[in-house]
């Protein structure tokens, strides 16, 4: 086994992962606001914390994965300016804000579900810790101030402010001043707001009574306050999207700082996801937001091939998103599936111990390596696509070897087969069995050799988006098509 090795943001190096407590690693993930459906971009950041907790356990260690639902707090801004995020949706949608939370709380978790992505060991929702909230922000009086608007985080009371974002206040430098615009009484740019007075209390949907007046928290206080809660004042590692990296991480930095009384930052390791982008914007909904996994359901793409197109990039990499990216990502994913469910076929329903060959343990002992060197998972993605039809090894060792590794990338080729990728896009104007009869027709027409009904009925059906395959048992397939 290689020993494991991260990269850790805040020193901007590979390090070696030790573990806190072998028995316990604890992993806090920042996790979604939830006033509208979460793009594809962000769901990256999940299918690479997914990864990152199977990785751990695949390394022999139990895990702990806190993810935070922010359902209040998060502003418009990133400055503490603007509405909050959530009221600003119920008003648009007509809905309570426990409402919209809740609708689009739902709607997340049943992407990651459709991802693969494994529940963390517990959901934390920020308006459940208010009172936990409060009492982190009275502890942390020697670091904060008033001002009209509320309570302020002084971020120069705290050693090497901004250091995760490369940045320190001594240089005169601190994270993105040019984006936080200028509230009134706030000391320095980089100060942010541990607790928003409500302007007129009784407008805001959600508001609680606190010693600094009637309000809101800020959106920075919950992640620190619900990851010390449940991982304790260190732990082993932070997660979250790059963007992250600039600003939130960096004052929840300040905050955990303050509250513990050392330059302790909180996590042993800080890891930050990169952005999914895309050029040609083609994929891009006419709103201008960026695609949901709707966007690739509606045109017939198995969400596994998603999680598919995330492994084949490193998670510190950019990862580009275009419709030739998806589809190169499906086909990898069909012929995968393929080769699994011919393999399955081979092997005795209740299978006898299997001995690893030496040949097995190299290839084992390959992926461990990849996975181990940073999460290299476009390296030890072609290990499992070579172990599935490896002829060297027999059917059930293979089988165990395929199996061993898809618990650490996670695409379900114990339970998915070729039939579940064949999506009805949104789109189609045949159903199933229209299809079926169809082709019946056609079997028939070219028994009798009439080839020309025969291609009429091809023709029709390429025409309503469906593939025949001649000599395949499965007969037809959807088109993918983008709307
Ligand atoms: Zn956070």
């Amino acid at each position: 086994m290689t020993a494991l090795t991260l990269f850790n943001s805040y020193t901007r190096a590979l390090e070696p992962f030790v573990p806190l407590d072998p028995a316990n690693v604890r992993v806090y993930s920042c996790g979604p606001t939830v006033y509208a459906r979460q793009h594809l971009g962000n769901m990256r950041a999940y299918i690479f914390t997914d990864t990152l907790s199977r990785v751990l356990r695949w390394k022999g260690w139990p895990v702990t994965h806190v993810i935070n639902i922010t359902d209040v707090g998060h502003l418009t801004s990133d400055a503490d300016a603007g509405d909050d995020k959530i009221e600003k949706a119920a008003a648009a949608e007509k809905l309570s804000a426990w409402d919209v939370a809740a609708r689009y709380t739902a709607l997340f978790k049943d992407d990651l579900a459709k991802l693969n992505v494994q529940p963390p060991t517990r959901w934390s929702v920020a308006t459940d810790h208010i009172a936990d909230m409060i009492s982190f922000g009275e502890r942390i009086g020697g670091s904060t101030y008033d001002a009209p608007s509320g309570l302020y985080f002084d971020t120069t009371t705290v050693p090497d402010y901004g250091r995760l974002a490369g940045h320190s206040v001594d240089d005169g430098n601190a994270p993105d001043v040019g984006r936080i615009e200028t509230v009134e009484g706030k000391r320095h740019a980089a100060d942010f707001a541990i607790w928003r007075r409500s302007e007129e209390p009784g407008k805001r949907q959600m508001e609680w009574p606190s010693p600094w007046g009637i309000g809101a928290p800020g959106w920075h206080l919950e992640c620190s306050v619900m990851s010390i809660k449940y991982l304790g004042e260190q732990f082993d590692i932070h997660t979250g999207g790059i963007d992250h990296r600039e600003i939130h991480h960096p004052n929840e930095i300040a905050q955990n700082q303050a509250f513990t009384g050392s330059s302790k930052t909180g996590a042993n390791i800080w890891m930050h996801n990169n952005f999914l982008v895309e050029r040609g914007a083609k994929m891009s909904k006419s709103s201008g937001g960026f695609a949901t996994l709707d966007t690739l359901l509606d045109a017939g793409v198995h969400p596994l091939a998603y999680r598919m197109l995330c492994l084949t990039a490193h998670y510190r990499s950019e990862l580009e998103f275009s419709i030739d990216n998806v589809l190169a990502a499906l086909t990898r994913l069909k012929r995968l599936v393929i080769a699994v469910e011919k393999l399955r076929t081979q092997i005795e329903p209740e299978m006898p111990a299997v001995t690893v060959s030496a040949t097995a343990h190299t290839l084992l002992d390959q992926f461990d390596a990849a996975i181990a060197n940073d999460l290299m998972t476009p390296e030890a993605l072609p290990l499992l696509e070579s172990a599935v039809t490896m002829k060297r090894l027999a059917a059930a060792e293979r089988w165990h070897v395929v199996r061993l590794m898809d618990r650490v990338l996670g695409l379900d080729l114990e339970r998915l087969v070729r039939l579940d990728l064949r999506l009805r896009p949104a789109a189609a104007t045949l159903v199933p069995e229209e299809i079926e009869a169809k082709l019946d027709a056609r079997q028939t027409a070219r028994a009798a050799r009439d080839f020309a009904t025969s291609d009429a009925i091809r023709d029709e059906l390429a025409a309503a988006g469906v593939e025949v395959m001649d000599g395949d048992p499965l007969r037809w397939e959807w088109k993918v098509s983008f709307g």
